[in-house]
């Protein structure tokens, strides 16, 4: 979770602008991307109303749809380019795949509950986005048939980068993911074999062979 000083009631809009006025996203291509995508499409029903909150909020199985600070920033971090092939850890609710479809010429998504797997993939049929494929299975493990990717990003935290992502990767690729503990986590990109370090967070954990 992104601790952000963002007031929770806010409206697309507000948070596009909350995130201009501090230069917190500067990157138009994703803020377009944000402005483009229907978050209220992947929220829960009763939780409409908190739709644009700038919070994490259930998804049903546990299971959470980031923070919109959070995506954004991860989305900015990744530098997505329009000839890239995204790979996703944790679909989720789809709705970071959505983002990620206006980025990137093509995501794969790995999610490991079926269920939300179908939800997802519902949602992203129903928008008309069809460039993005979503694959139930563990995500640890990537997603050897269409390597390698430009980019992986993780949406879930992992107690190491999986070697799978590494022997995945584009030689210019650059992996985004939370690494730590089950409770808190530091956002790791490693891009050209170096790693850096951009600030605490805490995701939901990884299942799997090298999840928790
Ligand atoms: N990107 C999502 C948020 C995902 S929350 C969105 O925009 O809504 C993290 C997701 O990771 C959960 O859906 C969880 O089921 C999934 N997950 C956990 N372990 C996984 C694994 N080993 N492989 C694939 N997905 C996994």
């Amino acid at each position: 979770m992104y601790l952000s000083p963002t007031p929770k009631d806010m409206g697309k809009e507000e948070l596009l602008e909350h995130w201009r006025e501090t230069g917190m996203i500067t990157d138009e291509r994703v803020l377009d991307a944000f402005e483009a995508v229907p978050r209220e499409a992947f929220v829960p029903e009763d939780l409409l109303h908190d739709t644009y909150s700038d919070m994490p909020l259930p998804i049903g199985g546990g299971q959470t749809i980031s923070q919109p600070s959070t995506v954004m920033l991860m989305l900015q971090w990744l530098e997505v380019e329009p000839h890239h092939t995204v790979l996703e850890i944790g679909a989720g609710s789809g709705y970071n795949a959505a983002l990620l479809s206006h980025l990137a010429k093509e995501v794969i998504t790995v999610e490991y509950n079926p269920e939300l797997a179908e939800r997802a993939r519902r949602k992203l049929r129903d928008l008309g986005i069809d460039n993005v494929t979503i694959i139930v299975g563990d995500g640890g493990e990537g997603h050897p048939d269409r390597a390698p990717y430009d980019r992986i990003i993780a949406t879930c935290a992992c107690p190491t980068i999986p070697a799978p992502w590494m022997e995945q990767l584009s030689e210019e690729g650059v992996i985004l993911a939370p690494e730590g503990s089950e409770f808190s986590q530091t956002m790791v990109r490693v891009l050209e074999g170096r790693r850096e370090e951009l600030g605490g967070f805490r995701f939901v954990p990884l299942r799997g062979e090298y999840g928790f």
